[in-house]
């Protein structure tokens, strides 16, 4: 089955989605990992990020990789983990303008597809309950106030040892979410049959908790009938 968790920058989506797909026994994929990781090919190889066609060229070309060793997700390009090379400000600044691309999203969508294959996945991104998987059996929008937002995306900066204004953070997601939810393709937005989870005042516990619970009813009232 798959557990579709979208919703806008720093809502919690990558905590909630690796600790429900820990406590589910599913397997965890991070999408915008892979976002990320075209972005960071591309600023690497000077491409021109204005060149959709180059980009698509680029997104059929790069080898991604997303998974876990001792359940500490990892992401490799063409064989180089860059695990934390694509979390990198250049990465954020960068990465809406490179996932709006039409061919782009259709060669990294058909590899997520490929990557679920039929397996029970907790899949986190911007489109997997509207594009990759409209029938995905459990459907979480996650929401927070922009504020806490900027604040999460600023300590878990921090931790990586990049300090930086909250102000700026505060902007830049705003933008982010602006430009990934106004773009033509596969737009930032609620899915048919999606349910909000406002994470602004919760928890990571709670947050987890909340979903393994949705997850949970799913599978009680399909045993059932
Ligand atoms: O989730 P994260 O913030 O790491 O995603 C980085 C960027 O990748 C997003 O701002 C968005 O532009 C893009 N993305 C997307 N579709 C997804 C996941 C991420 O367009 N399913």
């Amino acid at each position: 089955m798959v557990v579709a968790i979208d919703g806008p920058a720093s809502s919690g989506k990558s905590t909630t989605a690796r600790e429900v797909a820990k406590v589910l026994g599913f397997t965890h994929i991070d999408t915008g990992a892979m976002y990320r990781a075209l972005t960071l090919a591309a600023l690497r190889r000077n491409v021109c990020l204005e060149d959709d066609d180059e980009l698509t060229r680029l997104a059929r070309e790069v080898r991604i990789e997303l998974a876990q060793e001792n359940g500490v997700p990892w992401v490799k390009l063409d064989g180089e983990d860059v695990s934390q090379a694509i979390r990198t400000p250049e990465v954020d600044r960068h990465v809406s303008r490179v996932s709006e691309v039409a061919g782009v999203r259709e060669e990294i969508v058909r590899q997520q597809r490929v990557l679920a294959g039929s397996r029970d996945v907790v899949m986190e991104g911007r489109d997997i309950g509207t594009v990759v998987f409209p029938n995905a059996e459990v459907k979480v929008f996650l929401v927070a106030d922009p504020v806490t937002r900027a604040r999460r995306r600023k300590a878990e900066l921090e931790q990586r040892g990049i300090a930086r204004p909250l102000e700026e953070i505060f902007s830049e997601i705003v933008k982010r979410d602006e430009y990934d939810s106004s773009r033509a393709v596969s737009p930032l937005r609620r899915a048919e049959g999606a349910e909000d989870l406002d994470t602004s005042e919760l928890s990571i516990q709670q947050q987890v908790d909340e979903v393994v619970a949705r997850v949970r009813r799913y599978l009680e009232k399909v045993h059932k009938t």
